[in-house]
Order: structure tokens, then C-alpha cells, then sequence
């Protein structure tokens, strides 16, 4: 059901815990957020939930923001620009959360637990030889507050949980699943704040969200089974809850299970990856990626494939999520590349694709490449495969393998007639240009009785000496006229050796 929430200006939050990379799913999260904030006029924050210490990848921050801002995904409030909320990482937000603890306590939502890990452990070895669910069951619960006090100022190792009823039960409405119910008795009473004083994920980020006037959630599905808790901390607080999302999960590609650290790294191995910092190294676009990830898990209209972040902002919709978890694609990551590519002027093309040349140590200057895209764009599917196709652009000299230049069912004698002639007809024209050279010489292959293959073959073998390359005569027009019949000339002499 639609929310009037939805369209009023929203204030949203990408909320990533800095432990790893940017990958697949945070980019998709992120941009939900994004296209809601952007289509409603409201606000798109970032916020750092880094209260795991031991999780913590110093890392981690800047890749994520390095990952969003390359996307595209501009944010309004942030750890590192600052907002009317500051401080954006809830590692320096301590004092914040510390009075809701306190008023948890104070409203017997919420107890200290000075029970230690082995007790812990005890209770839970007696609840699995009776076959229980496990939960918490020390004593603590039922500490009057005055004792309990009283310990924790003698300086004693204390927890605190959040008191969860035993009996009755609680609904909660996720978007996309509608209203879920769970039994209070299943739930556990879950440490809210840890034994360093440092507020766990379910309190930090519920007081983050109230605080921060966050309404709508966007997370992943992963939080369904906390998400009573979440609920139960909202109402013991009597705050106004904010519209749940809980996005599906992405399959291995195989659709066979989710993705685990070892399929990541496996894909990594053939040049498969869900990690936007290795997506720009393998010459995605952000706006393929973009493209290809707000389709796992949403549509349009169950046609339209080709979105740009702008068309995104105009046509998501919330009411269109789909709960169910998709496996990762990645032909149609390719696919969509192409198409983003292809949708690039020449110009900008070349502005792409400039830094895998300098990469690969080649000294081609963005006007060269601007001339060149438009003889690559139609077949490239990543980025990274321009160098190598246009690599003889930028050589002064080029040496083909001499049996290259000799033609499918022609012996080299035969193949060197049919050149001559071609170089007698291309030095005779009057200007150099695809135009001009075509009809010559196709005239050409029509007199000789040969196949156009044949001829445009040796000539594409002389000119880029190269397997694959562009089209021939677009090619020959970008080299200019020296350069194209010094290297026609260096084939004919190496096709005379191969007669004499
Ligand atoms: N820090 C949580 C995570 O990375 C965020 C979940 C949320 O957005 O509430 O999974």
C-alpha cells in the first residue's frame, strides 16, 4: 500500500557498517535512497554505524565513500560534509545514545546484566539439552533496579538488554511483505548496549533514525528477524515508526543459495566481481551498474530496460520492489554496459576510456580518441577492451605476421597481386577519406573475382596487425594517408619475401 510518506520530502539514510568494501548490495540500497530523496525533494543522508570495533575496516569509509560519490550518488548530510545531526559515525555519538538507555531502564524496557559469558553459556547447553529455543534466562531480569544499581556503580561488568515481553505477540509492516507477526515469546532480550558502554545496532540506529527524523528504512532483508525488536524499542520510546523496506538478497549467479565471502572470491578469479571499486577497474560504467542493480529488485513496467539515474529519479516507486531475492546476472551487467556505452558521445567516450590507456602505457591524447570512439563504441562491452583494439593507433609502426597477410584460399603471390592493386588505387586518390576509399576498392574485389573478405583482410592485417580492430577504412581514414600506405608498403615487402 502506498504511503502519503512516499511522496512528501523524505529524509533518508544509507547506513553502512564500515567492515568491507562498497559492493553490489550497499550501491543498491544507497541508491533507493538516493531516487527516493531526489524525487520526493528531501533528503539523503549517509551515516557511518561503526559501533563494532572489532568489525571495523579502517579502510572500509573511504571506499565507501569513494565508491558512492564515482556512482554518482551524491548525499545532502554526511560524516564528511557535516548536517544539522552531526556527528554522522555513531562511534562519536556515544553521549547521544546514553540518556535512551537510561530511559529504557527507567521505563523497565530495559534491564543490566552482569551475567558472564560462561553463565551465558551454561544457560544455553541446559535450554539446547531440553530442546528450548535459546534465550536469555540468567537472573538479571528480574534484579530490582536499586540492586542493580547498586552493581553497576561498585563498578561490576554489565550489559544491558532490552526487557522483551514473554507473552503476546507483535505486528510489524514491511513494505513489501505487508504485516508480519511474531511471537514475543521467540524473541530474545537482546543486548541493546555492550559491556565498552557502546549501543548495539538495534539501539543506536533506532535513536539515529527518530533523531534524525529518518522516514522510510531501507535496509536488507537480513534485518527481518530483529525487526520486532526494532518495533518493541520504537513503541517503548512512543516515537512514530518510519516506513520499513526490507530488500531482498542476491543470489549466487547459479540462483543457488546466497552469496557467501568464498563465491566473492572465486568470481574474483574470473573477472567477476560485486565490488564497485574492482567494477570501475574492470571498465564498467557507474551508470551500467546503476542501470543493472535497480532492476534486481525493482521494475518499471517489466519492459523498459534502460534507465538512466535521472529516468530512476523520475519513475521509481516503492510499490514496485520485488521481495523476492534475485540471482546476480552477469551477462546482463555486460549487456547493460554496452548499452551505456553506446549512449555516450564520442567525447565522452574517449574522457572514459583515457585512463585505461595511460594504464597501459599508451600515449593517446583525448582528441585521437575522441576520433576513434565512434569505431569502437558499437562493439565494446567494458571499457578496458579499447586499449587493445586501438592499441596500433598509437604506434609509429606496426609489424603483422607475415602469413596474416595472405588471404583464405589465396597463395601469397596472390595476395600480393591483389595489394599492389589496392595501394596503386588508394595512392591515386585525391582526398583520404572513408568515403573516397570504399567504392575504389570494392571495385577492386569485383574485378579480381574475389571475396570482399579477402582483400579487406590483408589490408586490415597490414594496416593494425592485430586479430580484431576496428572498421578498416574508418581506420585507415584516422591514420591518415602516410601512415596507412608506409604500413601498406611494409606488407607488400613482406609478402614479396614470402613469393620469392
Ligand atoms: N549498519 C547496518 C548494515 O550495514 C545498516 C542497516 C540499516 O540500514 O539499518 O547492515
Amino acid at each position: 500500500m502506498p504511503s502519503p510518506r512516499d511522496t512528501q520530502p523524505v529524509r533518508v539514510r544509507f547506513a553502512p557498517s564500515p567492515t568491507g568494501l562498497l559492493h553490489l548490495g550497499g550501491a543498491r540500497t544507497a541508491m533507493y535512497n538516493f531516487l527516493l530523496a531526489r524525487q520526493t525533494g528531501g533528503q539523503f543522508i549517509l551515516r557511518f554505524e561503526d559501533t563494532d570495533q572489532k568489525r571495523y575496516d579502517p579502510a572500509a569509509e573511504q571506499d565507501l565513500i569513494d565508491g558512492l560519490h564515482w556512482l554518482g550518488l551524491r548525499w545532502d548530510e554526511g560524516p564528511d560534509i557535516g548536517g544539522q545531526h552531526a556527528p554522522y559515525r555513531q562511534s562519536e555519538r556515544k553521549d547521544v545514545y546514553k540518556p535512551f538507555a537510561a530511559q529504557l531502564l527507567e521505563s523497565g524496557h530495559a534491564f543490566y546484566c552482569f551475567c558472564t559469558r560462561a553463565e551465558l553459556e551454561a544457560k544455553r547447553q541446559e535450554q539446547k539439552a531440553r530442546r528450548e529455543q535459546a534465550r536469555y534466562a540468567g537472573p538479571c531480569r528480574d534484579l530490582s533496579p536499586e540492586a542493580a544499581i547498586a552493581r553497576v556503580a561498585a563498578g561490576e561488568d554489565h550489559v544491558i538488554r532490552f526487557k522483551m515481553p514473554k507473552e503476546g505477540s507483535i505486528t510489524v509492516t514491511d513494505r513489501l511483505r505487508g504485516d508480519i507477526t511474531f511471537e514475543n515469546r521467540n524473541l530474545d532480550d537482546y543486548v541493546i548496549v555492550k559491556s565498552d558502554g557502546l549501543p548495539v545496532y538495534h539501539l543506536a540506529a533506532m535513536v539515529d533514525d527518530h533523531l534524525m527524523g529518518i522516514t522510510h528504512v531501507f535496509r536488507g532483508e537480513e534485518w527481518i528477524p530483529t525487526f520486532p525488536l526494532h518495533v518493541h524499542i520504537y513503541r517503548a520510546f512512543g516515537w512514530q515508526e518510519p516506513e520499513w523496506v526490507h530488500l531482498s538478497l542476491f543470489l549466487k549467479p547459479s540462483g543457488k543459495g546466497k552469496m557467501s565471502k568464498r563465491d566473492t572470491q572465486a568470481m574474483q578469479l574470473t573477472g567477476q566481481t560485486i565490488f564497485i571499486k574492482d567494477m570501475q577497474a574492470l571498465g564498467y560504467l557507474p551508470e551500467a551498474v546503476l542501470n543493472w542493480v535497480a532492476l534486481m529488485g525493482w521494475s518499471y513496467d517489466d519492459s523498459t530496460e534502460f534507465f538512466t539515474l535521472d529516468d530512476l529519479v523520475q519513475k521509481f516507486s516503492l510499490d514496485r520492489l520485488n521481495p523476492s531475492n534475485a540471482a546476480i546476472d552477469f551477462r546482463k551487467f555486460d549487456h547493460f554496459n554496452g548499452l551505456h556505452i553506446r549512449a555516450l558521445a564520442p567525447e565522452e567516450l574517449a574522457r572514459r576510456i583515457l585512463p585505461f590507456f595511460e594504464q597501459a602505457g599508451i600515449p593517446a591524447s583525448l582528441e585521437a580518441l575522441t576520433r576513434i570512439a565512434p569505431l569502437i563504441r558499437e562493439r565494446m562491452v567494458t571499457l578496458d577492451e579499447a586499449p587493445e583494439w586501438t592499441a596500433f593507433f598509437f604506434k609509429d609502426s606496426v609489424e603483422p605476421d607475415p602469413a596474416s597477410l595472405v588471404a583464405k584460399d589465396l597463395n601469397p603471390a596472390q595476395s600480393l597481386a591483389a595489394l599492389q592493386q589496392a595501394v596503386a588505387r588508394l595512392e591515386a586518390l585525391p582526398e583520404w577519406t572513408h568515403e573516397a576509399m570504399e567504392p575504389p576498392l570494392r571495385a577492386l574485389v569485383e574485378e579480381l573475382g574475389l571475396k570482399a573478405g579477402q582483400l579487406f583482410g590483408i589490408l586490415r592485417s597490414a594496416i593494425a596487425a592485430q586479430p580484431v580492430s576496428p572498421p578498416l577504412f574508418e581506420s585507415m581514414a584516422i591514420l591518415g594517408r602516410e601512415v596507412s600506405l608506409a604500413r601498406l608498403r611494409r606488407a607488400l615487402a613482406l609478402l614479396e619475401q614470402q613469393v620469392k
